[in-house]
């Protein structure tokens, strides 16, 4: 059996004729002999709804009610997709991750897909069935639904071709691939052939919505190839693989960045072995992620200022865990809220010298001010104002001549 997995995304599935659209690109496959898996995500905007109505019956709307409540988007798009197929005359019907089964471990909100039964597929498949599967959902050990993180489908994509061995995996969605930046935010973002799984990683991790992070993790640990590729246009897209498959390595593969970062400042913190640890205990106790983190000496030996970054729906929060906090001493507390991290990726860095002083030059150049540096092999961000976001990626988009 040659099976591929096809995913797609809530804006490939948004409208009833584009339902009708991926019946057409499913239809093809299975015309040309595959044995075809689908998995599809709720229709776009459901989950958010879905999210917003848990917020408004109640502020501390039970985990495992929250996961069965916005795992149910994906029912009505795989239950439509199943009956248009049908209605063309295929064998074709919907699967809930609960009746194949698809199991996860892990939190509610966030856990992670570690086992899929083959059974029932496999034989549904050999009678040339069309399995239209739930992405983003699973269950757990106490047979309760769990989600699999914001953008879930990608990593159920990713482990059923796992699972089923599929030949391919391709990823479909509202844009021609992966690029340079996000095309929706500058024009002259480039469409990326072939990229390793560790830019794609990190491009996803640092603000990339086209993947989720996750389901790039997976991809890499079992090694398996990701075509990303427009619903609406029959073109090349990308290809995620591994780094040996990949030929000429630019410094700079991607840019990425991110909206809702906030940027926290205890100046005047008295400097004593374990202060850092004091003031980030609390933190992590309440899951709060601490991003960015920079601590300067001041003059005096004394004091030190110590800045962070987190997610800015984490602020009020962050705040009063600081302000409550009787094991620290600091002389003021410093929000911000409207600033954005901007990212350059590429595993060319590794061997190129002088990448992070290209960086910091041309946007001091345009004017830009950077906040807050981090680095890591093979990638550089830098905080701004949110305000600089566009002129940033621009920037660094001719910089390092990701237009040609
Ligand atoms: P889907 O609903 O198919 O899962 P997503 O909305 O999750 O689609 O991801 C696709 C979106 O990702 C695009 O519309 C685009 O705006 C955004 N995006 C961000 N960065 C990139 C990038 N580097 N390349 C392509 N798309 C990107
Ligand atoms: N529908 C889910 C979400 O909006 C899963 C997905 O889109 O992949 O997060
Ligand atoms: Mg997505």
């Amino acid at each position: 059996m040659k099976i591929v997995v096809l995913k797609f995304g809530g804006t490939s599935v948004g409208t009833i004729s584009k339902i009708k659209k991926v019946a057409k690109i499913i239809r093809d496959y299975k015309k040309k002999n595959y044995s075809v898996i689908v998995v599809s995500s709720a229709m776009s905007g459901v989950t958010n709804e879905l999210i917003k109505k848990s917020q408004e019956i109640s502020k501390n709307f039970s985990p495992s009610e929250y996961d069965a409540l916005i795992s149910s988007g994906e029912q009505i798009s795989c239950s439509l997709l199943a009956g248009r197929l049908i209605d063309e005359g295929y064998m074709s019907r919907s699967w809930l991750a609960w009746q194949i089964p698809i199991f996860t471990i892990g939190s509610f909100k966030n856990s992670r897909i570690n086992k899929i039964n083959k059974i029932k597929i496999l034989k549904y498949l050999k009678k040339g069935g069309i399995p239209i599967i739930t992405g983003f959902q699973g269950i757990n050990d106490q047979q309760r639904i769990t989600t699999i993180g914001r953008g879930g489908s990608d990593a159920s994509a990713i482990m059923l071709s796992k699972f089923f061995n599929a030949i391919r995996c391709i990823i479909y969605t509202d844009v021609e691939g992966v690029y340079t930046t996000d095309p929706n935010k500058l024009k002259k973002a480039k469409k990326i052939k072939v990229i390793s799984y560790e830019e794609m990683l990190e491009m996803a991790s640092l603000g990339a919505k086209v993947m989720q992070p996750v389901s790039i993790q997976d991809a890499r640990l079992n090694r398996i190839d990701i075509e990303v590729k427009s619903s609406f246009v029959k073109r090349s897209g990308t290809l995620i693989t591994k780094r040996s498959n990949i030929s000429d390595n630019k410094i700079v593969t991607g840019i990425s960045s991110t909206l809702n970062d906030a940027k926290v400042t205890l100046v005047g913190v008295k400097d004593r072995p374990g202060v850092a640890a004091s003031i980030f205990k609390p933190l992590s106790k309440n899951l709060i992620n601490v991003d960015m983190v920079v601590q300067n000496i001041s003059a005096n030996g004394k004091d030190t200022d110590l800045t962070f970054t987190i997610k800015s729906d984490d602020l009020r929060k962050t705040r009063k865990i600081i302000k409550d906090n009787k094991s620290i001493k600091f002389k003021k507390l410093l929000l911000e809220k409207e600033v954005s991290k901007v990212s350059i990726i590429g595993v060319g860095m590794i061997t190129t010298p002088g990448v992070s002083f290209r960086m910091f030059q041309a946007l001091a150049k345009k004017k830009i001010n950077i906040k807050v540096i981090s680095t890591s092999e093979i990638k550089i961000s830098v905080l701004v104002d949110k305000r600089n976001t566009k002129k940033a990626l621009a920037t660094l988009h001719k910089e390092f001549k990701l237009e040609n």
